[in-house]
């Protein structure tokens, strides 16, 4: 990365080289620091850094240098102020909650979002006696009513995974700005190349970096991003104590007196220090090789896709198809709005004209598709929610989920899409 960027550098460009500075050995791929713990030049050295009246490692729990690349480089994609990674998306959602809100408190959670979420925010959470409040993405003005002073987080995903609902992103953050609440946007299926929540009034992303952003479907990763200015919202907030008060655990250290993003900061000196989901650095580094080629990969996964549903809609076996992609989508405008080009991934729902059996026949029938509950692979995949990643629920719960017993999801992948297209005919059957 040149020292004084030609700014405002392009997506491509940082997605390649934001973040990391060779070093003496001039590596073009970024170093993987394999390393537990890291030595200190002397005691008041190590005194320093414990105190964090010096940043340095100290032990790969809490930093490592391959994993730094890759929190700048996801901070400067997604226009933020740093980042960190986790072991997993899951990891960085429960993160990005539980440094906001804790025993007694509750959060605002939207209805179409992934499964895992829902099952934190619903079960694991309420243990932890953490109240989540569902609102309607499609009618994100319902939200307001379910704010009261113990509200500390409101979240949502861009494009659902696997409803494929996309977020009114800017009503969503304007109502809680309104009350001075703090908004995490699921990044995760629409990529810092398709969309930025941050533009858009978010004040933390997240991500699944599992999925598109690493590609392959090699490594289970996560991120957590901050924005510019969120450390404003957050001093002086009634809502966030845990900022303005001394840490007990942290010598007495009060997070807003820090002039660093302390949202991230202290997810990293309390959260991974003390539950330690941190991320492997040659995971890191296996995203870090996924995000050079995201823009290219992002845009055919999303041209193959949109041939795919034109495919489909046309389809005498298909009763209806759900991208926003298509101009009859009811999120076609807000994937106009909010989306890159109006790209909007390789993920597709539809319904066939049969049953449950005839869904679970079609997706055993492709032969280039895999039966696989993941997205966001290089390869293609197939999935029969209702029989699989939803089947623990009841049939009410599936209509509320947007998910029937006919309906097949796809993860449209990089082959050529006319072969893939010839692989859904044949098992789809004339
Ligand atoms: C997969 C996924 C997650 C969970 O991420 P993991 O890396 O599998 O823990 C969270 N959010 C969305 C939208 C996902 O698709």
């Amino acid at each position: 990365m040149p020292n004084q960027p030609y700014q405002p550098l392009h997506q491509e460009t940082l997605a390649i080289h934001a973040g990391y500075q060779r070093d003496s050995q001039q590596t073009m791929s970024v170093p993987i620091y394999q390393t537990t713990a890291y030595a200190f030049e002397n005691s008041q050295q190590a005194g320093n850094r414990f105190a964090l009246q010096e940043l340095g490692n100290i032990y790969s729990r809490l930093t490592n240098p391959t994993n730094d690349v890759l929190e700048n480089r996801l901070a400067a994609l997604e226009g933020g102020a740093s980042g960190v990674v986790t072991a997993s998306g899951s990891a960085a959602i429960f993160y990005a909650i539980v440094n906001l809100a804790g025993t007694g408190d509750n959060i605002i959670v939207a209805d179409k979002i992934y499964g895992g979420s829902s099952n934190l925010f619903l079960h694991t959470l309420k243990n932890f006696g953490i109240e989540a409040r569902v609102f309607a993405i499609d009618e994100p003005k319902t939200l307001e009513a379910l704010i009261d002073s113990k509200t500390k987080a409101v979240f949502f995903e861009s494009l659902s995974n696997p409803q494929i609902a996309i977020a009114p992103i800017e009503e969503i953050t304007q109502i809680a700005k309104k009350h001075g609440i703090i908004t995490i946007c699921d990044n995760t299926v629409a990529t810092p190349i398709l969309c930025n929540p941050i533009k858009w009034g978010a004040d933390v992303v997240v991500h699944s970096l599992s999925k598109y952003a690493s590609g392959q479907g090699s490594t289970i990763s996560g991120a957590i991003i901050d924005r510019e200015g969120l450390n404003d919202l957050i001093k002086n907030n009634p809502r966030y104590p845990q900022f303005n008060t001394p840490d007990p655990s942290y010598h007495g250290l009060v997070y807003a007196d820090v002039s660093l993003p302390i949202f991230n900061l202290r997810i990293r000196t309390a959260l991974l220090r003390d539950i330690g989901a941190a991320l492997s650095p040659f995971n890191a580094w296996l995203v870090l090789q996924g995000l050079e080629t995201l823009k290219i990969r992002i845009q055919e996964h999303s041209q193959n896709a949109q041939k795919i549903a034109e495919f489909l809609v046309s389809h005498p076996k298909v009763a209806s198809v759900n991208y926003p992609g298509l101009a009859c989508n009811r999120y076609h405008n807000l994937a106009k709005k909010y989306f890159k080009d109006g790209s909007c991934s390789g993920l597709i729902s539809f319904e066939i004209t049969g049953d449950l059996e005839n869904a679970k026949k079609i997706c055993d029938s492709t032969k280039i598709f895999s039966i696989v509950v993941n997205i966001g692979d290089t390869k293609s995949l197939i999935v029969h929610p209702a029989s699989t990643t939803h089947s623990q629920l009841s049939e009410a719960q599936l209509q509320e989920a947007g998910i029937l017993a006919n309906t097949i999801r796809l993860s449209v992948g990089l082959e050529n899409v006319e072969d893939l297209i010839a692989d859904l005919s044949v098992a789809l059957g004339s």
